[in-house]
């Protein structure tokens, strides 16, 4: 791991690599129309890892959707690298929290990783070196040619955030990715992504309902309110940037954070 004085820190002195101002987004249903988002503004700045967090229904899903350019909002504006988002960024990488639906089991890890970087037309070579190097950032290297149903659970998500390293995205998405893993490896998976990310100082944003991973993982915290969903508050983490599961959750710092953002959960 590196060091706090090695690792990169959040660059806030230049542009936010992402910026929402004022963003709505109205469903219309059969009871009439229905506001799942209203005046959403925050930004990503580059080199940070920045958490959403929100109970379940606050809109982080249609929050995401509009930031990957597959819903466009009914006002408000959303830019990547200062463009207007209207399709899926070039830039941006997903992991979603449903590994079975989002990997290709007719193919091998390394074929599923290498297939994003085939439409982008890059030479053969390039391919294997940056699959290669993306599995043993996640510690597959040796499953390369495994079967994606030979792999546990949490492994397949390490397929999935392989596959989006390998892409080198400017900013990494990931949506709620490890909801669906037993404890253990939940806590694996965290120290996982927050280490590339210190490794690497690739801008993160990471939305989860769960108050702990998002002050574990996260320099900053929004908290969404219920529908219809504003930003309630964003928290900065004063935690060191390496962190460890045992000792950075004994912290005064991480209780203090953590009651913070309950709070603010509470009081929606
Ligand atoms: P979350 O991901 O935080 O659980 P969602 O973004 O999935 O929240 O949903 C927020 C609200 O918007 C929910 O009340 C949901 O029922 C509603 N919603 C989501 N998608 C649609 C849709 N396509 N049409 C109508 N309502 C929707």
């Amino acid at each position: 791991m590196t060091s706090d004085l090695l690792s990169p820190t959040p660059e806030t002195d230049r542009e936010p690599l992402l910026s929402v101002t004022g963003l709505n987004k109205t469903y219309d249903t059969d009871r009439g129309s229905f506001v799942a988002l209203e005046d959403i503004s925050f930004s990503v700045h580059p080199g940070e890892f920045l958490c959403i967090v929100g109970p379940s229904g606050a809109g982080k899903t249609t929050l995401l959707r509009c930031l990957s350019g597959l819903h466009q909002p009914t006002s408000g504006t959303a830019l990547f690298d200062g463009q207007s988002i209207t399709e899926p960024p070039r830039g941006l990488s997903m992991v979603f929290q449903d590994y079975n639906r989002s990997l290709m089991p007719w193919l091998n890890v390394e074929r599923n990783v290498q297939f994003p970087l085939i439409h982008k037309g890059l030479s053969k070579t390039e391919i294997r070196e940056r699959s290669d190097e993306a599995l043993a950032s996640v510690g597959l290297e040796k499953f390369a040619r495994s079967g994606i149903w030979q792999l546990s659970g949490g492994m397949q998500q390490r397929v999935a955030i392989a596959r989006a390293l390998a892409y080198r995205p400017s900013l990494l998405l990931m949506d709620e990715p490890f909801a669906s893993v037993d404890a253990q490896t939940r806590s694996e998976l965290e120290d996982l992504v927050r280490n590339l990310h210190l490794e690497s100082g690739l801008t993160s944003l990471f939305v989860t309902h769960d108050i702990d991973e998002a002050v574990y993982l996260g320099d900053r915290v929004v908290v969404l309110s219920k529908p219809p969903t504003s930003v309630q508050e964003i928290v900065e983490v004063p935690l060191p940037r390496n962190r460890d599961q045992l000792h950075t959750k004994e912290l005064p710092e991480f209780s203090a954070t953590r009651s913070r953002v309950l709070q603010s959960i509470q009081n929606l």
